[in-house]
């Protein structure tokens, strides 16, 4: 399993640093070419603005695009999820559109921009920490989608298929809980075909509101 990082802009050397404690090979993704051998794509947090001029001027938006859409696995944490998302606004945003979800840019606003939370999500029985950074809000889902966490009342962790969206940082804290879920996600199928919903691991407990703490 090679992991290819995303490395236009942002914290794409935190996530890693995350692979390299867990031996997992991976590459940074700079060129389409990068993307060759890849099995697996992390969009890392930083501006997504940039991150987007970055993808069309390097032409990797075509082939990013048709990674996701022919069912390869994809970790967009926090401007990552904003590139993924099939809606942007605040202000509105071309985006991936690769996850049926609406999302806000810095929707938790200027002042409230930065803070950190514990919150349990479905995917472990213990609370992680979610750093959040000039968050976006996810204020919509589609039908497919599944929320493995919420905090303050919006979706933080969600899943679709083998897309898996995190508006926090887990990449910047010693846990490697999300990113060892992703690997689980991403070997659960061959990269080459969509893979029923039905096949991709599903969190163990339900996916009801999860109280912030
Ligand atoms: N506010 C950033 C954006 O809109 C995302 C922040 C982050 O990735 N930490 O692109």
């Amino acid at each position: 399993m090679k992991v290819g990082i995303l490395a236009a802009q942002g914290d794409f050397e935190a996530h890693a640093a995350t692979l390299a404690r867990m031996g997992v090979e991976h590459g940074f993704v700079r060129a389409p070419r990068d993307l060759d051998g890849v099995d697996a794509i992390i969009l890392p947090g930083g501006e997504s603005t940039t991150q987007w001029k970055f993808l069309v001027d390097e032409g990797l938006e075509a082939g990013l695009r048709e990674f996701g859409e022919r069912g390869g696995p994809i970790f967009g944490t926090c401007a990552g999820a904003i590139l993924l998302a099939r809606d942007v606004r605040n202000p509105q945003q071309q985006s991936l559109g690769l996850a049926d979800i609406s999302v806000i840019r810095n929707g938790y606003g200027r002042q409230l921009a930065s803070e950190v939370r514990h919150g349990l999500t479905t995917i472990s029985p213990e609370p992680i920490e979610m750093v959040f950074i000039r968050a976006p809000i996810i204020e919509r889902v589609g039908r497919d989608v599944q929320v493995l966490a919420n905090s303050d009342g919006n979706p933080v962790l969600i899943q679709e298929g083998r897309i898996l969206i995190a508006t926090f940082h887990p990449e910047l804290t010693s846990d490697n809980t999300v990113h060892e879920y992703f690997l689980r996600v991403a070997r659960s199928g061959a990269a080459k075909e969509r893979v029923p919903y039905d096949s991709v691991p599903q969190p163990a407990v339900s996916a009801g509101p999860v109280e912030p703490r």
